[in-house]
């Protein structure tokens, strides 16, 4: 009897399992967003490249800034803290806001820059490790975009860089219209920013805060925290 149990547990064990749909994000998970991010606004800062109109006018003041505030290099904890007080709507230093009104100016319409980042560090562990608790058919990428290039320069990332199919990739802006789209199964959403997985949550998902971003130590963390739920 005990044994007919635990055959039943098991089996009840890996049923919930299959039905359970985990979502990786993209930026900050699988990708190393910021260093890519870090790099090019680096070169336009230090280099004496010239832009027309709003583009030009933003590094200007960037270039002529020597406030006490200002840091650089830029460096990959400046952008995460710079990108974690936008979310949370905090007050930002003039070097901060200067560079927040620039950083998408270098990464727009721009295919090459998305297509090239790089990938995270133990990128391919937390992929193999969501695969491995939920089963491959299981494992979806959920992404927001920036612009059009970016859409189709993601999508080219993943062949270039993944299994994962684009019939279980989705690119949209609003992560919180995700979950109601899979109502018999429980949808989990693996996200570097709050913002995403609080909207994931109120949608009925469940979220992780893949911390820290774009690290090794990151998804060991994650794959610790599905490990918990599954
Ligand atoms: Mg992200």
């Amino acid at each position: 009897m005990k044994k007919i149990m635990e055959t039943w547990r098991d089996y009840m064990k890996e049923g919930e399992s299959l039905n359970t749909i985990i979502f990786l994000d993209m930026d900050g998970v699988l990708v190393d967003f910021t260093s890519g991010l870090v790099n090019v606004l680096n070169i336009d800062i230090s280099g004496d490249v010239e832009y027309p109109r709003s583009r030009g006018k933003k590094l200007g003041k960037i270039r002529e800034y020597h406030g006490p505030d200002r840091v650089f290099p830029i460096t990959n904890e400046f952008m995460h803290n710079l990108l974690r007080k936008k979310d949370e709507e905090a007050e930002l230093t003039q070097w901060e806001k200067l560079i927040k009104r620039y950083q998408f100016s270098p990464i727009t319409g721009n295919y090459e820059h998305w297509l090239n980042l790089p990938k995270a560090d133990g990128a391919d562990i937390l992929i193999q490790g969501c695969i491995d608790l939920v089963g491959e058919q299981n494992v979806y990428i959920l992404s927001a975009p920036v612009d059009d290039a970016s859409i189709e320069a993601k999508k080219d990332w993943l062949a270039k860089h993944t299994s994962i199919p684009l019939e279980r990739t989705f690119i949209r802006q609003d992560k919180g219209s995700i979950p109601p789209l899979f109502p018999d199964h429980r949808c989990i959403l693996i996200d570097d920013r709050v913002k995403y997985k609080s909207a994931f949550e109120q949608a009925g998902g469940v979220g992780i805060v893949h911390s820290p971003k774009a690290t090794a130590a990151g998804a060991a963390n994650s794959l610790a925290s599905l490990g918990n739920i599954l």
